[in-house]
């Protein structure tokens, strides 16, 4: 197995003081992790992790089938979270050091067992594109998987570098331990976010898959492109084809661009916002989002827009109610029984006393009472005073009530 296509490289990047990433690639075995802790020594924590981790890795290799290599697998990484964590535990300038880890063992036949902790994550790449096959234990994550913000939101979310599991800060840690497949040509990259922050997953594949077997020129250019938008993180990146294939090396440019132009790549926002702060996994300020130009985003114009109709609809609706009103009259049987006119909408007290009578509702004919009272016909003023006037009996009207016109 050693002899798979494979190269690994980590990097200060442009912002940082010192690299607390840590990778090993000896294939079958590929380990990525990212540690945090600042003057807490993250990278004491990558280390043990990924010393811890490839001592345990033969368990995954011997294991009988997929189930068992996958708790193998969890074993391992649980035992990488119990050597950081107990470390912490007996020197004090290592309190608070923590770790992701993000893990692939390569057997037989193109299965991948999988260990993963945090926000480093692996892809499998191929002509068709990048598929990221780890879930990312963040903040942003957690808000897109429950859809309230998009994927795109989360590359510039301020906290996008905040993660929810680590290895290190508690003797337990849940660990996504499973397998996977790969067919012939396909490449596992694993990397650190200092990577993703900078570089679109569809670069991923194309750059890899591109590289015309040359692993090691792919992940200098992987590095030096993420160098090149503002490398605000260390960077760190590891690769192996698992399943050589007689192809892999023939895989053009071309043909990768060709999937691309028929929309098999995901359209990924490759802007890199620049960052204010260098120092780890930061909460930064709010308004730090806001002053890099994201205020005057097409949604936000979209959405001044829509205040701008509704009001509109609501101006006019308020004009055809006011018109409305001004020409509506109604007859009605008031609560002493006798005919009268109220003016306006005779529904929730939306109308005024127009005219008062003396008749008395219950002499009216039952159909004739139904149709010219009790139907709330609107009418404009002279309809109504005329059926008032036409019903059978002589009026002794008490007059008008409002002065309305
Ligand atoms: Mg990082």
């Amino acid at each position: 197995m050693s002899t798979l296509p494979h190269a690994s490289a980590t990097d200060v990047g442009q912002r940082r003081d010192h690299n607390e990433d840590a990778v090993f690639l000896d294939p079958p075995v590929m380990v990525v992790a990212d540690g945090v802790g600042g003057s807490a020594k993250g990278e004491v924590a990558s280390r043990i992790a990924i010393e811890t981790f490839v001592r345990a890795a033969g368990d995954v290799l011997a294991a009988r089938g997929s189930d068992d290599a996958a708790r193998a697998m969890e074993r391992a990484v649980l035992a990488s979270n119990a050597a950081v964590h107990d470390a912490q535990l007996v020197d004090d300038s290592r309190r608070g050091m923590a770790t992701t880890i993000t893990a692939a063992i390569v057997r037989d036949g193109g299965e991948v067992v999988v260990g993963q902790v945090g926000d480093s994550r692996m892809y499998v790449l191929s002509a068709a594109g990048a598929r990221q096959v780890t879930e990312d234990h963040s903040v942003v994550a957690e808000l897109v998987r429950s859809g309230r913000i998009s994927p795109d939101d989360a590359l510039v979310h301020p906290q996008r570098n905040v993660i929810t599991r680590a290895l290190g800060p508690e003797p337990e840690v849940s660990v996504d331990a499973y397998t996977l497949h790969v067919g012939p040509g396909d490449w596992l990259l694993a990397c650190s976010d200092g990577l993703t922050e900078h570089v679109a997953d569809d670069e991923l594949a194309h750059i890899v898959v591109g590289s015309s077997g040359d692993p090691a020129r792919a992940v200098r250019q992987l590095v030096d492109l993420a160098n090149e938008r503002g490398g605000t993180d260390n960077i760190t990146v590891a690769i192996v084809q698992p399943v050589p294939s007689d192809v892999s090396g023939e895989l053009s440019i071309e043909a990768i661009d060709a999937a691309g132009e028929s929309g098999t790549f995901p359209v990924v926002v490759a802007d890199t916002p620049a960052e204010t702060s260098g120092e780890l996994p930061v909460l930064e300020p709010m308004h730090a989002a806001e002053d890099d130009g994201w205020t005057s985003s097409p949604e936000r114009r979209s959405g001044s827009r829509l205040w701008i109709a509704a009001t509109l609809v609501l101006l006019v609706a308020i004009v055809l109610v006011a018109f409305t009103w001004s020409r509506s009259y109604f007859l009605l049987v008031r609560s002493d029984g006798t005919v009268g006119i109220d003016r306006g909408f005779p529904i929730a007290g939306l109308s005024t006393t127009h005219r008062t009578t003396d008749l008395d509702a219950d002499t009216l004919d039952a159909s004739e009472r139904e149709r010219l009272v009790d139907s709330h016909r609107l009418l404009d003023r002279d309809q109504a005073e005329q059926v008032l006037e036409d019903l059978p009996r002589p009026l002794d009207t008490s007059d008008a009530a409002d002065e309305d016109d």
